[in-house]
């Protein structure tokens, strides 16, 4: 499964960049644009299962943000939510020039007892 692959590069990640404060991690961000095609609950699921194997990350909340595809307009110079597969700005303008949308990242982490 490609999501279970996913969430345990997440936590040998948060593992190599935390070596000390790993077992304190109360909460997991992630933030998954539309375009990388993550299901929230694939993530979940597949954690659920990570859990099993590894009970020490039990305590960990982890929340997984969709975010919205976003492209520039060259035209209004502002970027435009692209909904539907629809790259085309209110203005009229199309655009392929996506800003937003691709990314699957870690963007927060937070500490039990700090
Ligand atoms: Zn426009």
């Amino acid at each position: 499964m490609h999501e279970i692959s996913i969430v345990r590069n997440v936590f040998d990640t948060l593992q190599e960049t935390y070596p000390e404060k790993f077992g304190r991690i109360s909460k997991v961000q992630m933030e998954a644009g539309l375009l990388s095609n993550i299901q929230p609950i694939l993530i979940q699921n597949a954690f659920e299962a990570l859990i099993m194997e590894e009970p020490g990350l039990a305590d960990i909340e982890l929340e997984v943000v969709q975010l919205p595809i976003i492209a520039h307009c060259e035209t209004c110079e502002k970027g435009f939510e692209v909904v539907r597969h629809k790259f085309v700005c209110a203005c009229g303008t199309p655009s392929r020039k996506i800003v937003q949308g691709e990314e699957l990242q870690i963007s927060k982490v937070e500490f039990f007892g700090n």
